[in-house]
């Protein structure tokens, strides 16, 4: 299969050749793809800006027509974007509990029905005889788009059609890791919208770079690192850009002595090793009560030895490679280092099978704050497991970190959950569970995870400016 870019209706491949894209679950090249030019940045951005006055001008119903048309043509392309997303990603087709390749299909297409079935409508403040005095929402003009390897048509979708339901026009960039399905998915959009409104091009941080100091477009919308989201927003100060960041994570979860066990062990592992820990809000720090620990670590444990790590391609695989030697390097890495500073690990902690970027399973007790794999984001398949007796350690601890996207507390007493949750210093919190979004819900982090949010009316609204409109008689 060949892959090109899609810039203003054309697909054109890299004036700058080509680079490789690998096959995590193998190490083998999967496909060459474009590599942007600067030039073709430009080219791609002056597509999106030449396209906004046509596109902003439709009725958001005309638009949103166009976006549910392109979730049917989608759909109808499901096995297709599965086995890409399987091959470019690492993630098993399905997987422990279906939440593989599938599930991030799945959701994709229901974010973008859910989304596109949204509104911004007028709002009227005053309306008297004096004057009547309207908020109108209005489009920024280009959005670019720079999106991370972990669900790369996902976050694309959770990104572009907010965007262009509101109005705007759009320049994205994939990862340079997983560029494969977001290619394909702007080709498919091709079909349905009009030349220019939807652009894509593929390269590394230099390309990236381009698009957050690009002149003409008016907004960046980003998920990825806490070190690059800095570099952007340096970077968009030159025109005023507004921002969404949504960063790294290192979400605690905080397990009072009173919580149910058997109910709650399925659902923290579930969501301490969705998508094999590579998922911005996962459960990546586990605090237990010391009453109910050892407990917790045995079933935990249970849980984790049955579980089958694999080629995503292969029937009865819970969990794949994971995307990049990078990031297994870094999960090595901390294990190594919790090793060495005396953490116990219960299970994994040893790759037994290179052929891929295979990583076990792995849970660590006997770890505290200031501990490597407790302080960083370790985005895999780790899981540190830290006991404590007095719960204002717990909230301390679990507060004790640059990160502020998401926080657990899993309690049978669920008032007392909401009292603690109040006090976590992130921009989602659950009660009884963890990791969990949809579209209706904004979400979105604090400190170092980033700011603005996405998803629902709070959402939308991020993608538009105020134009507030006094009438007087
Ligand atoms: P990771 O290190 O996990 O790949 P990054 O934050 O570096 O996470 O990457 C997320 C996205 O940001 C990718 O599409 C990547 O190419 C892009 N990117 C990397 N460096 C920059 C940069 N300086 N400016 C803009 N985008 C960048």
């Amino acid at each position: 299969m060949t892959y090109q870019m899609i810039i203003n209706g054309n697909a054109v491949s890299g004036a700058a050749g080509t680079f490789a894209v690998i096959n995590p679950a193998d190490k083998s090249v999967l496909a060459d793809c474009p590599k942007a030019s600067l030039a073709q940045v430009d080219e791609a951005v002056a597509a999106a800006k030449a396209a906004f006055p046509a596109w902003s001008a439709l009725s958001i119903d005309e638009r949103r027509q166009k976006l549910l048309a392109l979730a049917d043509a989608l759909e109808a392309k499901a096995p297709e974007f599965m086995q890409l997303l399987t091959k470019e990603q690492g993630k098993p087709l399905k997987g422990f509990a279906d939440m593989g390749a599938g599930f991030e299909f799945g959701g994709t297409l229901a974010w973008m029905r859910a989304t596109a079935a949204m509104d911004l409508p007028v709002e009227t403040i005053q309306d008297n005889e004096v004057a009547r005095i309207e908020v109108h929402r209005k489009p920024l003009g280009v959005v670019g788009s720079i999106t991370p390897w972990n669900y790369p048509l996902l976050i694309a979708v959770w990104h572009v059609i907010p965007a262009l339901l509101t109005g705007n026009t759009v320049v994205i960039k994939p990862s340079e890791n997983t560029p494969l399905t977001t290619l394909k998915f702007v080709e498919l959009a091709n079909t349905i919208l009009p030349a220019g409104v939807f652009n894509v091009v593929t390269g590394a941080g230099d390309i990236g770079a381009a698009i957050s100091n690009h002149q003409d477009i008016s907004k960046i919308v980003f998920t990825g690192s806490t070190p690059t989201g800095k570099r952007i927003m340096e970077c968009a100060a030159g025109n005023l850009k507004r921002l969404t960041l949504e960063l790294g994570g290192n979400d605690a979860a905080i397990v009072l002595p009173d919580a149910d066990l058997a109910a709650i062990v399925p659902k923290i592992f579930a969501t301490a090793f969705i998508n094999n820990g590579q998922t911005c809000a996962a459960l990546k720090r586990l605090y237990v009560h010391e009453a109910i620990h050892d407990q917790l670590c045995a079933a935990l444990t249970e849980m984790a030895v049955a579980m089958k790590t694999g080629n995503g391609m292969d029937e009865g695989v819970d969990f794949g490679p994971l995307q990049n030697q990078e990031q297994f390097n870094i999960v090595k890495e901390l294990v190594e280092d919790a090793k060495a500073h005396r953490g116990n690990v219960l299970c994994g902690g040893e790759v037994i099978d290179d052929s891929g970027y295979y990583y076990p399973i792995t849970l660590i007790s006997n770890v505290a704050n200031g501990m490597r794999v407790v302080d960083e984001e370790q985005f895999g398949p780790v899981l540190p497991i830290i006991k404590f007796s007095d719960v204002e350690d717990a909230i301390r601890w679990a507060n004790n970190n640059d990160n502020g996207l998401g926080g657990s507390v899993w309690s049978s007493d669920s008032e007392k959950a909401q009292a603690i949750a109040s006090r976590l210093e992130c921009g989602s919190a659950w009660i009884n569970h963890h990791a969990m979004v949809q579209p209706d819900a904004p979400f979105g982090g604090v400190k170092g995870s980033g700011f603005g949010v996405e998803f629902g009316e709070a959402g939308l609204k991020e993608f538009t400016s105020i134009q507030t409109v006094h009438i007087y008689p």
